[in-house]
C-alpha cells in the first residue's frame, strides 16, 4: 500500500515545521466514487464539471475533518502542557494510543470519525459547499463506511450525538491528561471547560497532498511554490549556511550567524510550510531571498 492510499495527520511534536494534513489522493478519488455510486442515478443527472468537483471536495472534507481532529487532540495537549508544566502529548501516544492501537478502546479514532460526520452534517461551511444531493450521498457513504472500519475507528457512529461527543472528548482528556487508558478524573469536569481543543493553528494552509501520479485531480495543487530539496540544501550552503544536525538526521538543520533553518531531506519537494520558514529566516539577506523566490517559483 502506497502513501497515495491513505491519509494522516504529522504533528507538529514530531515534525516541527513540517506539520500538516496528508491526503493520498488515490484515497479521495476513491471515496469520491464510492460516494458518487451511493446514489448512483441521483448524481449523474447533475452536470458534470459540478460533480466532479463536487465528488472530489466532499471526499476531501471526509479525510480533512477526521485528520484536523487529530490536531485538534495537539491543540489540547500543548495546552495542558502550559497549564501542568510536564508534556502531555508525546506521553499519550505511547502510554494511551499505542496501547489501544488496533482495539476498541481507541477512543481518539472513533471521535475523529464521529467528527467528520458531525461536521458534514452539522450547518456550517463543509455541508454549505455541498449540492444536496452529493450532501445526502457523502452521509450515507459514512454511515456505511465507519462501521465497516478498523478497531477504534468502527466506532464513530456512537459519538455523534452532542452529549455522546462531549463525554467522548471528556473521556479522551482525561486520558490525556492522566496519561492512562483508565483515567481517574471524571468526564464530565471538562465540559466547563467548553471547546479547549481549538484549533492552535490554521489547518488549511498545511495540507500536503500525494499524488499517485503526475496528473493530479486537485487543480492548484501544482500552483504552490516549490523546490527541490536537495536544490534548496545547495542553495543554503552556497550563501554561507552549514549543517549543524547528524548526517542521518530525519530533519536537516542549517546554520548562519544565529538564523537556523530546517530542511527535510525526505520530502523530495520541500512542503510549503518548511518552504514559508526559511523565506522568514532568509529575508535579512537580499541576495539569498531573490535565488530561492527564483528557485520556488515565487
Ligand atoms: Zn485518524
Amino acid at each position: 500500500m502506497g502513501y497515495g492510499t491513505a491519509a494522516w495527520y504529522q504533528s507538529i511534536h514530531k515534525y516541527g515545521y513540517a506539520w500538516g494534513i496528508c491526503l493520498g489522493e488515490k484515497l479521495v478519488r476513491k471515496i469520491a466514487l464510492e460516494i458518487a455510486t451511493i446514489e448512483g442515478n441521483r448524481i449523474t443527472n447533475l452536470p458534470n464539471e459540478c460533480v466532479v468537483v463536487q465528488l472530489i471536495a466532499a471526499a476531501t472534507f471526509c479525510l480533512y475533518l477526521h485528520e484536523r481532529f487529530h490536531h485538534r487532540v495537539e491543540s489540547f495537549a500543548i495546552r495542558t502542557q502550559i497549564v501542568d508544566g510536564r508534556p502531555c502529548y508525546l506521553p499519550y501516544m505511547r502510554s494511551v494510543y499505542r496501547f489501544a492501537k488496533l482495539t476498541d478502546d481507541l477512543i481518539e479514532e472513533a471521535l475523529a470519525e464521529a467528527e467528520s460526520i458531525r461536521e458534514i452534517s452539522n450547518m456550517g461551511r463543509f455541508r454549505d459547499a455541498l449540492h444536496p444531493i452529493v450532501l445526502k450521498s457523502t452521509i450515507e457513504y459514512l454511515k456505511k463506511a465507519i462501521p465497516l472500519g478498523p478497531p477504534g475507528y468502527r466506532r464513530g457512529l456512537s459519538y455523534t450525538q452532542d452529549k455522546k461527543m462531549e463525554s467522548g472528548l471528556g473521556f479522551l482528556w482525561s486520558q490525556m491528561r492522566g496519561l492512562s487508558p483508565k483515567p481517574t478524573q471524571p468526564s464530565d469536569e471538562w465540559v466547563l471547560l467548553g471547546r479547549i481543543h481549538d484549533a492552535l493553528l490554521e489547518c488549511r494552509h498545511d495540507i500536503w497532498i500525494v499524488k499517485n501520479g503526475r496528473h493530479s485531480v486537485f487543480p492548484l495543487e501544482d500552483s504552490q511554490p516549490t523546490c527541490s530539496s536537495d536544490d534548496l540544501k545547495e542553495l543554503l550552503l552556497r550563501h554561507g549556511y552549514h549543517t549543524i544536525s547528524e548526517p542521518n538526521d530525519p530533519i536537516q538543520r542549517l546554520k548562519k550567524n544565529k538564523k537556523e533553518v530546517d530542511i527535510h531531506p525526505g520530502y523530495k519537494r520541500v512542503p510549503h510550510g518548511v518552504l514559508k520558514n526559511v523565506l522568514r529566516a532568509v529575508a535579512n539577506d537580499p541576495h539569498l531571498e531573490r535565488e530561492l523566490h527564483d528557485l520556488a517559483g515565487i
